[in-house]
């Protein structure tokens, strides 16, 4: 194997390296999240799973009889689609779709929630305090790399507090992240998860509620957990996966969401990725996934490759060559100069930003000034 080749070591199966954040192989060099893919198939009832379902259905249509009764956190995305309509639908449940606005919107993720609502949704909309968002992205672009952790907490936080306001203790969020696609074990076979594990997890062991040394408390209220106080004698959130209870597969859900509830595709293709379809939310995510490439070495294209290797729908030497053609596009100029725009930087301080966190070892700058790939996807 050339040097090249060995700068980062694959999951036998997948496309996912050894730079991957908690990443795990086993003894065949095989990742955690390959491992639990086919241990799902194998080990889980999933008839077993959706009667459990049914059951705690039940529950809550008994303890919020004559209104809504489940909470579905709703980016405009095919998930939370596929989710509610299954919910409604299969279930008898009266769902509450409810979006957080993320920055830097996307049109056709605008249209999309509009197209789901027409089909009979109910739904919430809330706007945090775009200064905060702008503030706290800023910050964590410059110091960790992250740009879009404001939105990241308030999918957390701010559905918390929606469920508390609304008194519908019953949460249904889409996939548990860190087991299907690679990371921790620990919530596996957990129907449910503590907001502690949403800390740990889902905001990189940032506890929102820090935030509150930094910023006006007030200005923070969908970016915080309530306080102890405020959740005295309260039926606390019960915060749901959807992947507990049906096998989670993205493009089955793409098909429904197209089908029943007026999901829209784009034209072209997402730059840095092969589908059409997903994460149309915000211009945010193209930075957010060019930034896990220069950091860890792998892009948007490569964790969408895995899952179609994991469906069972491309064989991994496909995958390769699809990954080495897409991965790592860079973000284009349109979309440089709204992030320019909303972090309120010049382009020289917006290039040191990637400058800091581009991984030396995995790339170097090109004589066009381009963030190249010293290694090799195989
Ligand atoms: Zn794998």
């Amino acid at each position: 194997m050339s040097e090249k080749k060995r700068l980062l070591i694959y999951c036998k199966e997948c496309l996912m390296p050894n730079t991957r954040p908690r990443q795990q192989f086993n003894d065949q060099g095989i990742c955690a999240a390959c491992e639990w893919n086919k241990q799902k198939k194998n080990s889980i009832n999933w008839k077993d799973r959706w009667a459990e379902l049914g059951e705690i259905c039940n529950k809550f249509k008994k303890r919020n009889k004559g209104r809504h009764n489940v909470l579905v956190p709703y980016s405009g995305g095919k998930d939370g689609a596929t989710i509610a309509y299954m919910l409604k639908h299969k279930l008898g449940m009266n769902p509450i779709c409810v979006t957080i606005r993320p920055p830097l919107e996307e049109e056709i993720g605008i249209q999309n929630i509009k197209n789901f609502i027409q089909k009979g949704y109910e739904h919430i909309m809330i706007t945090p305090n775009r200064e905060i968002d702008r503030l706290i992205d800023k910050d964590n672009f410059i110091n960790k790399g992250i740009p879009m952790h404001a939105f990241m907490i308030s999918v957390q936080t701010a559905i918390y507090r929606a469920s508390l306001i609304l008194d519908i203790p019953f949460v249904m969020y889409a996939e548990e992240g860190e087991s299907e696609y690679g990371g921790s074990k620990e919530l596996r076979n957990k129907k449910t998860y503590a907001k502690e594990d949403g800390i740990k997890y889902y905001l990189s062991g940032v506890n929102p509620n820090d935030y509150i040394n930094k910023y006006n408390e007030e200005d923070l209220f969908w970016y915080t957990y309530p306080k102890e106080a405020e959740l005295k004698n309260r039926d606390l959130p019960e915060l749901y996966h959807w992947s507990y209870f049906r096998e989670f597969v993205n493009y089955d859900h793409y098909l429904i969401a197209k089908e029943h509830c007026g999901l829209l595709e784009k034209t072209e293709r997402n730059q840095g990725s092969i589908e059409n379809f997903s994460v149309t939310d915000t211009y945010l995510i193209r930075l957010y996934y060019y930034l896990m490439y220069l950091k860890f070495g792998f892009g948007r294209t490569s964790m969408e490759v895995t899952n179609e290797i994991r469906r069972g729908s491309m064989t991994r030497n496909q995958a390769v060559n699809i990954a080495k053609k897409f991965d790592g596009e860079y973000p284009d100029e349109e979309h440089v100069k709204k992030y320019l725009e909303y972090y309120s930087m010049s382009l020289d301080e917006y290039n040191q930003v990637l400058e800091k966190w581009a991984n030396k070892k995995l790339f170097y700058k090109n004589n066009k000034n381009e963030w190249t790939a010293k290694f090799e996807i195989y």
